[in-house]
């Protein structure tokens, strides 16, 4: 039954796979985070995944709480998005050229989001922040950026300075090969600090292009903005002609359908999204006012491209995704916030029960357990979880049918298909786990 403990899951084909892997594929994964490297233990290769579940080569099932890093909003496989992109793969996968597709993914986009009039497609939120930094630095003829300690914002050069997510919970949130060049135009804030913030954009006055922020932290777990940050920001940004980026990759779709901005009631000059926006496909975007966006070329100056820029397969699935959004967002976000409570909720039940008093986050549909008894609103707060007891939790809800990302420093992820079912199993997995480790 479903509170009975699972132990001993066979990982072998996953070892086999991961020890073959490894000689040909760097760590043998193609992105860092899904190396088992701050828990420990073998990574699961995937076999398939539909609605809230995850099947890995050995015929483990699991509840997935990553949902592809936050693309899965509407779970695996949803039917719409499959046949999307059959129907789409049908009449090729890239032309080269534009698409009516295009027109209506961008329409939406401008349509859910508030800050948005022109959008541009890129591949990943990685392009789609360094071309939204890129057009910032070209409108405003500065050079500096501002970013918060423990955010990330994919791996351009200039944002792997004390990033989140993989190089944070590797150990090393600066790279080596990130030039000093690079280095010394990017300025570190502490987030929920916009005091620091305003003696930064003071001591380079003229100097900062924009200020770079994820408006919920989704990197270093879930942070959401104390009150009044995101609005500092928008007044700082007001007040030294700063161009204000929300990186809304992770929370874009996410925690409202117009993301943190419309949640938080502020607005920023120019959004990047990613995850979500194109349903589990290669997809990223910048966007923001008309006035910003022209200074992209053919237009404007500032150079950015893609061959395989607004991909019809990934428009299409995209298209799928965002006008479900904009069709039934007055049931789909009261559901999220919803289950998101009643995890919550039954998760401090859970605590309680054992006497412990982990600290939780959520925003919409994504959250965290913070193994620290503290209130976590920073890098510095987040460092101090037990990162260990975390890293024995997750295996502990692994063999209990639940996959967690494999850091701390990662948030949770649910979508649409997250049902009470899978709360149910979720909780009875977690109260198994946290006894198990403690
Ligand atoms: N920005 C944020 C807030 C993210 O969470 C991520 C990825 O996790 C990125 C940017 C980078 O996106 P991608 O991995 O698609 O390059």
């Amino acid at each position: 039954t479903d509170t009975q403990t699972r132990t001993e899951l066979d990982l072998s084909t996953s070892k086999r796979h991961y020890e073959a892997a490894q000689h040909r594929i760097p760590g043998g994964v193609n992105s860092p985070a899904r190396a088992f490297k701050s828990v420990g233990g073998t990574p699961l290769f995937i076999d398939r995944a539909e609605g809230a579940y995850m099947t890995d080569v050995d015929g483990n099932r699991y509840i997935d709480y990553i949902g592809s890093w936050g693309p899965m909003l509407f779970g695996h496989a949803h039917p719409d998005v499959v046949r999307a992109v059959k129907e789409a793969a049908d009449a090729s996968t890239s032309f080269g050229a534009p698409t009516e597709i295009e027109i209506e993914v961008a329409e939406l986009v401008c349509d859910l989001v508030p800050s948005v009039e022109k959008v541009r497609m890129v591949n990943s939120g990685t392009e789609a922040t360094m071309s939204a930094a890129r057009v910032a630095r070209g409108y405003t003829g500065r050079d500096k950026i501002i970013k918060f300690a423990g955010n990330y914002h994919g791996h351009g050069d200039f944002f792997l300075i004390a990033a989140g997510s993989g190089p944070l919970s590797l150990g090393e949130p600066n790279s080596p090969g990130v030039t000093e060049g690079n280095a010394k135009d990017t300025l570190l804030a502490r987030y929920n600090d916009a005091a620091h913030v305003r003696e930064l954009a003071e001591s380079y006055e003229d100097e900062v292009a924009c200020i770079i922020v994820e408006p919920i932290a989704g990197n270093m777990g879930c942070i959401p903005p104390e009150p009044g940050f995101l609005e500092e920001l928008r007044a700082i940004c007001d007040e030294h002609g700063i161009v204000l980026i929300f990186d809304e990759v992770m929370t874009g779709f996410r925690v409202a359908p117009g993301g943190a901005q419309e949640r938080y009631g502020v607005t920023p000059d120019m959004t990047t999204l990613g995850k979500i926006i194109g349903g589990g496909l290669p997809v990223g975007a910048y966007g923001g006012k008309k006035a910003i966006m022209d200074y992209v070329s053919p237009v404007g100056p500032v150079y950015q491209a893609g061959t395989l820029s607004g991909n019809p397969l990934a428009m299409r699935a995209g298209h799928a995704v965002l006008s479900k959004i904009a069709t039934e967002k007055d049931d789909i976000y009261p559901q999220l916030e919803r289950y998101s409570e009643a995890l919550e909720e039954g998760t401090r039940q859970n605590l309680d029960a054992l006497g412990l008093s982990y600290y939780t986050t959520r925003v919409g549909a994504m959250g965290s357990l913070f193994f620290s008894d503290e209130r976590v609103t920073d890098l510095e707060t987040a460092k101090a979880c037990d990162t260990e007891a975390y890293a024995d939790y997750f295996h502990a809800m692994l063999e209990e049918g639940v996959y967690l990302a494999p850091s701390q420093f990662e948030a949770y992820f649910f979508g649409t298909q997250h049902g009470e079912a899978e709360l149910d199993k979720t909780l009875a997995a977690q109260r198994n786990a946290l006894k198990r480790i403690h």
